[in-house]
Order: structure tokens, then C-alpha cells, then sequence
């Protein structure tokens, strides 16, 4: 908002399609469109080609990780998705008021609302999505009889229709019902109430898709606490006469194991599309998707200064930051041609970074030079992506 509202299309700052990358403006975020469109279409291959015969698992991705409504449309597009995933009603509300607004998206809100201002904001979003002739369905989750009245209130003496999910905590202790017997109590009073339609459970545990080891992701989703509770939930709705018409959840870290877990039928990955330096991590083994997809997502960053290049505690400083970049799962990578040896990121503050060569290493006047281009992968894209404006 500080800039006039007419920003000169030349302004120097922002980059145009065809500038030599070796101009662009830094710190910037730069998507690879390659190694973009490649994640984009793997995603529907992987799922086609480890699912069973029939098993038909629908693709939901997380709109938190890019926030870009033309994404999101790419993803339903050639992406092989049928709804997409938002995490906050902000969110939901870029999609349905923006520049994609006359698309009938299909939003599930992956979280709780407990508050009447938020309630109204749902309501606005009913309200635009109920506008599409196409169907376009909105959906909540809840883990408690007080969303639930919420949601009623605001639906009371309408004429819209919501998708209600119950959550149930499968291990990462964070929200959702923890037995059958609360899901039950929960799904008893929704499918009570005309304007809900019961969708069924999300069952997600974040924590899992970051265990580096791809056994110990595989076998937490086969476990009795996470496959073994989402059944005894299925066998009390059926008990109960309640249909539960869907199991949703799953990461780009642990989306194969769901599948193979034969008790979903969506998956939700968000980050695949742009990968990190913290997915990338997790364990390789042949065969572990998660080196399958490639790193499309960058944090440009320059030289801004250079000094005892021929000391054993060079200061090689670049202008990204804690403002530019993500830290709250490790520092970025530093990308460097492959006869250089491994630096690490230091970060320095809002606004500076220093790449620190292996200890004992004399780095030489001849590796870097002031204003060269060092490119960063975050350690953490969601946030990384959530600095900029798009
Ligand atoms: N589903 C839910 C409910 C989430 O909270 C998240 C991310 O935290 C995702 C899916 C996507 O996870 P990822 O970006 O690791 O693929
Ligand atoms: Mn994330």
C-alpha cells in the first residue's frame, strides 16, 4: 500500500517474461516452470500407478502451499485434481472473490471455525459459490458440538447447503475427536440438521509426513492408531446408519501410504508441487516418491558483500533473510555448481544471509563475486510462498 496505485510498468523492481534471470530484482521468489510442470502432472501418474484396480482416490491439493488461484486451476486443468483444499477462510475467499471467482471450485476448509465473525465470511462464500449454476460446494471441518451450532446458526433460515467432515486426530495430537463414540455423538447431530450434508472424516497427521524414514511414515498410517481408528469409526457409522461418504487426508510426505492404507478414498498434498529442502531430506530409498518430485521453488538472492575471501572465516553475504525465507524447518540450500563443496546457510537477521564454506576450507578470491546470484531452496515452502504478495 505504500506504493502509488499505479505502479509504472517498468518499475525496476518487478521482472517480465523474457528478462535474462540474471537481472531479476533480488531477494525473489522464482518458480522453475519446468520442474513446476513436471510435479504437476506426476502427482495424477503416481496416484494412478499405486492405487488398486478401481480404487479411484480423488486428488484434493492444498491451495496453502502456493496461494495462487491460476495454480489451482493448473491442478484441475492437466493436475488431475477435483477440489482443492484451503486452510483458512482466507483462503477460500481468494478463490471465490478473485481473479478465478466464476470457476465452481470445490473448497473444503481443512479446519474448525469457532468464531461468529468467521462465521459471517463463510456465509459470504456460500453465498458466491451458491451463485455458479455448476455445483460448488463448500466444506468445514468440526470436532465439537459448539462449531456445529455455529454452523447452524449461520445456516438457520437459509436455503444453502454446507459439507460438514468431523476430524479425527490420528496421531499428530492436534485437532479433531479422538474415539468412535465422539464421532458418532458428532455425526448424529449433523446428519440431523437439513442444511448439512456429512461428508465424512479428515484424517491427517502432518507430523507423519516429515519422519524421515519412509517405513516409519508407512507404518504410522497402517498403525492402530491412525488406520486402525479411522475403521472403528467406519464400523460405528455403519452401525449407526450413518453413511460416510468419504476419508480425506494425507501430505506430499505419506500420500502413497494413505492410498495403500485402502481406507481413503482422497489424498491432499500440498507441497509436492513445489518441494523443499526439508521434504528433500526425508529418507531416499529407491522407490520413495519423495525424491520423485523435483525442486521448482527458489529464493534468488545476491552478493551484496564479500570479504576475507582468503581467511578461514570468509563473510560471503547475501541480501535474503529471515524476511525472504522461511526458517522454521531448517535453513534453505544453497545451490552452487557441483565442483564446489557444500556451503551452509547462515541466517543473519531480517535481511542478511552468510553462506559458510566446510570448516577448514579456504574459500579463494576466484568462487563468488559481489552481485552474482545465489540461488536458495527453503527449507519450508508454505510459509516461504506465504511472504510474498501474489
Ligand atoms: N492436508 C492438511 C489438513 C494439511 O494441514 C496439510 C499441510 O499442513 C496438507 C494437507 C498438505 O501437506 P503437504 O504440504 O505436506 O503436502
Ligand atoms: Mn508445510
Amino acid at each position: 500500500n505504500y506504493f502509488p496505485k499505479s505502479i509504472p510498468a517498468n518499475y525496476a523492481k518487478f521482472s517480465k517474461i523474457g528478462d535474462d534471470a540474471c537481472n531479476i530484482d533480488t531477494p525473489s521468489l522464482v518458480v522453475d516452470l519446468d520442474a513446476f510442470e513436471y510435479n504437476l502432472k506426476l502427482l495424477p501418474n503416481i496416484v494412478e500407478s499405486i492405487s488398486a484396480k478401481g480404487q479411484n482416490i480423488k486428488i484434493r491439493p492444498h491451495y496453502k502451499s502456493h496461494k495462487c488461484p491460476s495454480i489451482s486451476v493448473l491442478q484441475h486443468e492437466i493436475g488431475g485434481a477435483t477440489g482443492i483444499c484451503c486452510a483458512k477462510i482466507t483462503e477460500a475467499e481468494t478463490l471465490v472473490f478473485g481473479s478465478q471467482s466464476s470457476r465452481a471450485w470445490d473448497i473444503l476448509i481443512t479446519n474448525q471455525v469457532a468464531s461468529e465473525r468467521k462465521m459471517e465470511r463463510i456465509y459470504n462464500v456460500i453465498k458466491k459459490l451458491a451463485e455458479n449454476p455448476q455445483s460448488a460446494p463448500l466444506g468445514v471441518c468440526v470436532d465439537d458440538f459448539f462449531q456445529i451450532s455455529l454452523l447452524e446458526m449461520m445456516l438457520a433460515s437459509t436455503s444453502f447447503k454446507l459439507d460438514v467432515y468431523i476430524e479425527l486426530n490420528v496421531g499428530q495430537e492436534r485437532c479433531g475427536v479422538n474415539s468412535p463414540a465422539e464421532a458418532l455423538e458428532l455425526a448424529q447431530r449433523i446428519t440431523s440438521f437439513t442444511s448439512f450434508n456429512f461428508k465424512g472424516l479428515l484424517a491427517y497427521n502432518g507430523s507423519n509426513q516429515h519422519n524421515r524414514s519412509h517405513l516409519e511414515r508407512s507404518e504410522t498410517v497402517m498403525s492402530s492408531s491412525f488406520k486402525g481408528k479411522i475403521i472403528s469409526c467406519l464400523d460405528t457409522f455403519k452401525e449407526n446408519d450413518i453413511k460416510c461418504q468419504i476419508v480425506t487426508g494425507g501430505g506430499t510426505g505419506s500420500f502413497p501410504y494413505e492410498i495403500q492404507s485402502g481406507v481413503f478414498q482422497e489424498i491432499q498434498p500440498g507441497s509436492y508441487i513445489f518441494m523443499d529442502a526439508d521434504y528433500y531430506s526425508n529418507f531416499t530409498e529407491l522407490g520413495d516418491h519423495n525424491h520423485a518430485f523435483k525442486k521448482s521453488l527458489f529464493v534468488y538472492s545476491r552478493i551484496q558483500s564479500l570479504k576475507g575471501l582468503d581467511s578461514l572465516n570468509p563473510r560471503i553475504i547475501v541480501d535474503a533473510g529471515l524476511k525472504a525465507i522461511s526458517l522454521d524447518s531448517g535453513p534453505p540450500e544453497v545451490l552452487l555448481p557441483q565442483d564446489y563443496p557444500k556451503f551452509e546457510y547462515l541466517n543473519q537477521g531480517d535481511e542478511h544471509g552468510k553462506l559458510v564454506p566446510p570448516i577448514g576450507c579456504i574459500v579463494g578470491s576466484k568462487q563468488f563475486k559481489l552481485g552474482e546470484i545465489i540461488k536458495l531452496v527453503p527449507g519450508h515452502c508454505d510459509p516461504t510462498v506465504n511472504m510474498v504478495r501474489s
